[in-house]
């Protein structure tokens, strides 16, 4: 049976990894699955489907309902739930699985770094240290907490503009990564940023953010990660792609 695999993306690698592979596995059928969260996704080579598959019985559904051979979930590391859905849904499935994980960002001396569990943990930081002018980086999901605070005045950077108003007062920044650190450094100073709220991400496109704050002696107030499902992992795409190919070489030697 033909080859297909299923990227599950909404990030800069799910991007370049379908282009990739589509340059190295020419024969190989190619699916992405977006969330559908943002309305003009960058386009890639394949197929794309949106939308979710209704939790992990959906995804097992999806998977054998169109025959995928191999999943990589490029999602990003805190889309914790379809991450979890996937490593349940393959496992059920015996469907050979890789998380594409962007490596962490490392800590200097330099920084000043408060590490939180989640959005209400910042928050209640926040309210005890004195910034005026504060730089939101989370997504809209996690905004509501802020609203309780008042002293301080928010800069929330989203991909597109909001269709619904904010559950909290703010100027919208739009923009999608990569972010270069002159650039971050720049928005920081026009806005007369004193803190920075950030998920830890990783991954050098949005890392600009981190450099110009440690430039600029900004504290950051960082957002755990949460814990990535058990599994093969792969830091970038050029390994997910090692991984691809030693396990399409395995699929094609096994009757
Ligand atoms: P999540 O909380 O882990 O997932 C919530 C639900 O959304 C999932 O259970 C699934 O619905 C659906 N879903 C998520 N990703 C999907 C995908 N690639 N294809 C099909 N369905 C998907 O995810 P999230 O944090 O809301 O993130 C949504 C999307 O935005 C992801 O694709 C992620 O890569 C991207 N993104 C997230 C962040 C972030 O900070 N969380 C940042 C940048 C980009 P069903 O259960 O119905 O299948």
């Amino acid at each position: 049976m033909a080859e297909c695999l299923l990227i599950l993306g909404g990030t800069a690698e799910a991007v370049a990894l379908a282009h990739a592979a589509a340059k190295q596995f020419p024969g190989l059928s190619t699916v992405t699955s977006l969330a559908g969260v943002t309305s003009r996704p960058t386009p890639v080579p394949g197929d794309v489907r949106t939308g979710g598959f209704g939790g992990a019985d959906g995804l097992a559904a999806y998977l054998t309902g169109t025959n995928i051979s191999h999943v990589i979930d490029a999602t990003h590391p805190f889309a914790a739930q379809i991450a979890r859905n996937a490593q349940a849904a393959c496992e059920a499935t015996g469907t050979p699985r890789l998380k594409l994980l962007r490596p962490m960002w490392q800590r200097t001396p330099a920084d000043i770094w408060i590490d939180v569990a989640d959005a209400a943990e910042a928050a209640a930081h926040l309210a005890d240290m004195t910034a005026k002018s504060v730089f939101l980086t989370l997504g809209i999901r996690d905004l509501e907490p802020f609203a309780a605070l008042s002293g301080a005045a928010f800069v929330v950077r989203l991909i597109e503009r909001p269709a619904a108003p904010l559950p909290i007062e703010a100027q919208v920044v739009t923009g999608r990564g990569p972010f270069c650190q002159a650039d971050e450094r720049r928005l920081m100073q026009q806005h007369r940023i004193d803190a920075l709220v950030t998920k830890a991400s990783g991954g050098a496109a949005t890392e600009g953010k981190i450099r110009a704050a440690r430039a600029l002696r900004l504290p950051v107030v960082m957002l755990r990660r949460p814990t990535t499902p058990p599994g093969d992992t792969a830091p970038d795409v050029a390994a997910a792609l090692r991984w691809l190919d030693s396990r399409l070489a395995r699929a094609k030697s096994t009757p």
